[in-house]
């Protein structure tokens, strides 16, 4: 029997020279929680514990390394359902949400990628098999550089994305409704419609009032979707906005594990669930959150902005979603691809994903199929 022998938690910072704003705060720091569990086969497998804009990396590698790491080590590595419960009964009373369970995300998906290694299959397979082996990638960005009054700049930044061949786009808001009005209106004339889709995402900066006022006004835009208009606690106000609104109410990012999700589910809260997996509960718990999902007819469509590693293990978890919608030509999950400053997102592995001809296009190598830079590891390393 294969056994684990090390669980290491790397924290990886670096300051940016350019802060800038969501609407939570500012983001001066970009920082990654990168997992290495070793095993006596002397394969090696990877995860990422996803590291939100404000948060410190130390408290997930924190309960990694004092709580999970001296429970796991010895183990099979390859037992990753049970491992995910033992994780999770084990900090249920202090654990369930936030950076405990991006912890026990970061474990299981470098528990994933040594069975892909060990099987000499994708994790995708081991999901159950790819659904699509390509994924057209969205821009991400819009994010502020003032804060406000930047209409202009960002319906720049719209021309840009398109020319770079975005088809789809997603816009920070959350800097009052007034503010969000305006960019919104400034984008729409600077891009062509009828060839670009546009998100937006307020990352829960308003109550119901002001959430609704916005969407009213957006209402004409053919959103593909509106991510997180309130709060993540307040699923009423979620449903609410679901029966007022036109557009597909979208969130999920900050619901954690089958438990979580269910609740977001039961709520009626989300047409589109958008667990990541660096923080969703890793690989198994993407599972658990897919078939219910699947059964309440909820799309997925992952969130992700971590840094390659959960890039590459959101890429598998992409390519082994079904259609929850099933047609001909049925609506297919979109990558997001965060397009804001992160100085070591690129260089951490070989092979970083790679738009061509409008999409990115999903490996085929066993586990994760990425290889580590170590020499990015050590120059961006903090503990
Ligand atoms: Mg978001």
């Amino acid at each position: 029997m294969m056994k684990i022998t090390s669980i290491h938690a790397h924290i990886l910072s670096s300051p940016l020279e350019t802060p800038f704003a969501f609407s939570q705060g500012w983001v001066s720091t970009r920082s990654a929680t990168l997992i290495e569990v070793t095993t006596d086969t002397g394969l090696t497998g990877w995860g990422e514990a996803f590291c939100q804009g404000l948060e410190t990396p130390q408290i997930a590698a924190t309960a990694i390394e004092s709580c999970f790491a001296p429970m796991l080590i010895g183990r099979n590595p390859l037992s990753t359902e049970k491992h995910w419960f033992d994780m999770y009964n084990r900090s249920r009373d202090f654990g369930r949400k936030g950076a405990v369970m991006a912890a026990i995300s970061g474990i299981d998906i470098a528990l994933w990628d040594i069975a892909g290694q060990a099987y000499k299959q994708p994790v995708w397979q081991l999901l159950g098999g790819a659904h699509r082996r390509q994924v057209e990638p969205y821009a991400t960005g819009f994010y502020r550089i003032k804060g406000q009054g930047e209409a202009e700049r960002l319906a720049e930044e719209a021309q840009m994305h398109a020319q770079n061949g975005f088809r789809y786009m997603k816009v920070k808001l959350g800097f009052g409704v007034r503010d969000d009005i305006c960019v919104m209106k400034a984008i729409q004339k600077a891009i062509d419609p009828a060839k670009i889709t546009l998100m937006v995402d307020s990352n829960h900066a308003y109550g119901r009032s002001e959430a609704l006022y916005l969407g009213q006004a957006l209402a004409d835009m053919h959103l593909r979707w509106y991510e997180e208009p309130v709060a993540p606690e307040d699923y009423e106000g979620y449903a609410d906005l679901r029966r007022r609104l036109p557009m597909a109410i979208a969130g999920g990012e900050n619901e954690h594990s089958l438990y979580g999700f269910n609740a977001l589910f039961e709520g009626a809260c989300v047409d589109i669930a958008q667990p990541d997996i660096g923080s969703c509960g890793g690989f198994t718990a993407a599972r658990h959150i897919t078939a219910l999902a699947q059964a309440k007819g909820v799309e997925i469509n992952p969130h992700v902005w971590g840094s390659a590693v959960a890039q590459a293990a959101s890429l598998h978890l992409i390519a082994a979603l079904p259609n929850t919608h099933h047609s001909l030509f049925a609506r297919q999950p979109i990558l997001e691809y965060d397009q804001s400053s992160h100085p070591f997102r690129r260089e951490l592995t070989r092979h970083p994903i790679q738009m061509q001809d409008g999409f990115v296009h999903i490996n085929d190598a066993p586990g994760l199929g990425i290889e580590i830079r170590k020499d990015t590891l050590a120059h961006y390393r903090i503990n």
